[in-house]
């Protein structure tokens, strides 16, 4: 049974509400942490949004995401570098000390092609965001993401270019809805441990079946995922921070928002 204190929800999660309603309902929930979703920013200054953050008693977790850096088009590759430069200037505003990267794809290369210009892409931007105070967490995405969403699909693929980038603000957000399936998952994690660099974990579940691809996932303890077993592995990697809970679903998006943020805790204190 998990109490509150390292609960963070991700904004999308609860998509309907504004960033104001989210701050308001997280807060008298007892919810601790927030990972801010760069679109609930829109139209908003993010200093104000992170004071507001803070002055409900809730800690900014992350922004959430920067990334999409791969693309056959060199232009494409430099607006994506200048948007991931936007995207640390948003934290630094916001009070966030991690940014989440969804690295990006180009079906048009082949993922080897793609994986090198994430690290060229990440390195351009790396040094802005250590001056900001800023960690960038590269998030391996699901394989059924390869073709256009992220050429990061494993923990190893993850680390590995954390090797390859070498920076100690670069590490590694593990989320358990793109990992659990991967029979090296667990070494994996333990080596990121190691190197220092797992800086985020997400928490979700696995429908079975999913019905669709990017926005069915289920609560915590509705699917396949052995959640704790996962919380047990990165706490013994060293992760102290908090277990975010980020499920993006149409489903659950479309009742009331106040009755699912109670089962979300619910859902968190008895699966995760
Ligand atoms: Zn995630």
């Amino acid at each position: 049974m998990q109490d509150l204190s390292r609960l963070c929800i991700h904004t999308a999660t609860t998509k309907p509400w504004s960033i104001e309603i989210a701050v308001e309902q997280y807060a008298r929930a007892n919810v601790a942490g927030i990972t801010v979703w760069r679109d609930a920013l829109t139209g908003r200054n993010p200093a104000t949004v992170g004071r507001a953050i803070r002055d409900a008693g809730l800690e900014v977790v992350s922004l959430c995401r920067g990334g999409f850096f791969p693309s056959v088009d060199a232009d494409a590759r430099a607006r994506a570098q200048a948007d991931n430069l936007r995207a640390v200037e948003e934290a630094e505003a916001l009070g966030a000390p991690l940014i989440v990267l969804v690295c990006g794809a180009d079906p048009a290369q082949s993922l080897d092609d793609s994986r090198a210009q994430i690290i060229e892409g990440i390195r351009a931007v790396a040094g802005r965001a250590q001056d900001a105070g800023v960690r960038l967490a590269i998030e391996p995405l699901h394989p059924m993401y390869a073709d256009a969403k992220s050429a990061v699909n494993t923990m190893q693929s993850a680390n590995d270019m954390c090797d390859a980038i070498q920076l100690p603000n670069v590490g590694v957000a593990v989320d358990v809805y793109h990992i659990w399936w991967d029979p090296g998952a667990f070494d994996q994690i333990a080596r990121c441990g190691t190197a220092g660099r797992l800086f985020a974990f997400h928490v979700c579940d696995w429908r079975v079946p999913t019905r669709d691809l990017l926005l069915d996932r289920g609560l915590m303890g509705e699917g396949c995922i052995d959640i704790p077993r996962f919380r047990s592995a990165v706490e013994k990697a060293g992760f102290s921070g908090f277990n975010e809970v980020e499920i993006f679903s149409t489903d659950y998006w479309s009742g009331d928002q106040s009755a699912y943020l109670q089962r979300i805790i619910e859902a968190y204190r008895q699966h995760v």
